[in-house]
């Protein structure tokens, strides 16, 4: 069989410890016989990372900027036991940050979902993807522990000198204060990330905030998000059949419990926080949750939700045996390659997405699957679990059978 052709290289991230040895597998396995694989590789492992005093991570997020594809592997965050086991000479950076702030992009997390597998929420028969907005709010506060009573008040002392200030509270006790912020422009880039990836998977957006009671910052999210939804998307949401949706965040809970799924949730920072591991866990499996970063001006970068599986690499570098799933990061090629396919045209390249990820499915309803998913399945399906390697290859005979 001849293989199928690219055109413009995918801008592929590697990254660390169990999910980097799945990744060369994924490629020997599932994508390297199909596909003359193009990519301009990055090496964004910690070892590399270090090396390069994380230069590789800047040049990575350009890359994909330039490109406007990536598909990135699960990366370590360094923490101070990382310094010491990776001897590093400084504690860098999340890549996931660092990239997410070069693309100023928004992250949609959406799971794959089988048959066999039964969501917590007997209704949720589609998918339901989260789009958090993960900039500013409770995550940047600063917060202040009063000991006695006194006046709390906001002040903003605008360039030309102004002053606009209010009286938050006059305490007659102890107690605590908080003070938020966000940004037009970053709410801005997050409602057009938003409204891009609906138009690009045909689903409808909903957005839901506490307007109601937060008149003008959560107010201001509402109105930016209409705004923007009517000077440069209305249009084509029309054309398409889908529509933009906003609901307070109280009525869109008990509205997402109810309904069959099928559409993205944007939600706030803290908001996108909480509910996006209420949906991922009523799913199923982490293993199984996909991530998307889009930027406002359209780029695309895709990776798996979970981290780098450190338990199971402590166990593959003693020689013992590990079912890790590599759905998310199969899903991140095939999701990544199906965008590139999209942007330049190519329909074989596009078809072979498809078809990996139908293989992926297949193979999880044959009751071939790692080891996670063994006990999330329905009573009564016939199940073989199998290591990650020996998982893999089923997917390649049933992906051969299906181009063949
Ligand atoms: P993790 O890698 O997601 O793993 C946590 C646990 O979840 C695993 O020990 C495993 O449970 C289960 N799990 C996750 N993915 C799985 C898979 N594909 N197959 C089977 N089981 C899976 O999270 P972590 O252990 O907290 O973090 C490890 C490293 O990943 C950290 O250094 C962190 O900085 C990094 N991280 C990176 C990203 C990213 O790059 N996007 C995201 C999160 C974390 P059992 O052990 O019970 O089998
Ligand atoms: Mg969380």
């Amino acid at each position: 069989m001849e293989k199928i052709k690219m055109s413009t290289p995918l801008v592929e991230m590697d990254g660390d410890e169990m999910t980097r040895i799945l990744w060369k597998m994924i490629k020997d396995e599932l994508i390297l016989p199909f596909v003359d694989l193009k990519t301009e590789y990055y090496d964004l492992g910690l070892v590399e990372r270090e090396k390069t005093k994380d230069q590789v991570t800047i040049d990575s997020a350009n890359a994909a900027k330039k490109y406007g594809v990536a598909v990135k592997c699960a990366t370590i965050t360094p923490n101070k036991q990382r310094v010491e086991e990776y001897n590093l000479s400084n504690m860098w950076k999340s890549p996931n940050g660092t990239i997410r702030s070069i693309l100023d992009g928004t992250v949609f997390r959406a799971p794959i979902i089988i048959d066999t597998i039964k969501p917590v929420v007997k209704n949720w028969k589609k998918p339901i993807t989260i789009a958090r907005h993960a900039y500013g709010d409770v995550y940047k506060d600063t917060e202040i522990r009063v000991e006695k009573p006194g006046k709390a008040e906001l002040i903003f002392t605008d360039c030309d000198g102004n002053v606009q200030r209010d009286t938050i509270y006059d305490f007659e006790c102890a107690g605590v204060l908080q003070g938020l912020y966000n940004k037009d422009s970053s709410i801005e880039s997050f409602a057009h990330s938003c409204f891009k990836f609906a138009i690009a998977t045909k689903q409808d957006l909903w957005f839901s905030t506490k307007d109601t009671i937060s008149k003008k910052y959560d107010q201001t999210f509402k109105l930016k998000f209409q705004e923007i939804y009517e000077k440069f998307y209305k249009a084509e949401f029309e054309k398409l059949g889908i529509t933009y949706f906003y609901t307070l965040i109280d009525d869109a809970v008990a509205r997402v419990i109810r309904s069959e799924g099928g559409y993205i949730w944007a939600l706030k920072n803290y908001d996108g926080d909480v509910m996006s591991d209420m949906v991922s866990t009523a799913f199923g499996s982490l293993a199984m949750m996909t991530s998307v970063l889009v930027s406002p001006d359209g780029k695309f970068e895709f990776e798996a939700a979970h981290g780098t599986v450190t338990r199971h690499y402590y166990k593959y570098l003693k020689g013992e045996e590990t079912s890790t799933n590599p759905m998310a990061t199969i899903f991140a090629w095939s999701g990544a390659l199906k965008k590139r396919a999209e942007f330049d045209n190519l329909k074989d390249l596009y078809n072979f997405g498809e078809k990996l990820e139908e293989a992926c499915i297949d193979t999880l309803l044959q009751g071939y699957m790692t080891k996670d998913l063994v006990n999330l399945v329905v009573e009564g399906t016939k199940v073989t679990a199998l290591n990650s390697h020996d998982f893999i290859v089923k997917i390649r005979e049933n992906l051969e059978k299906k181009l063949a």
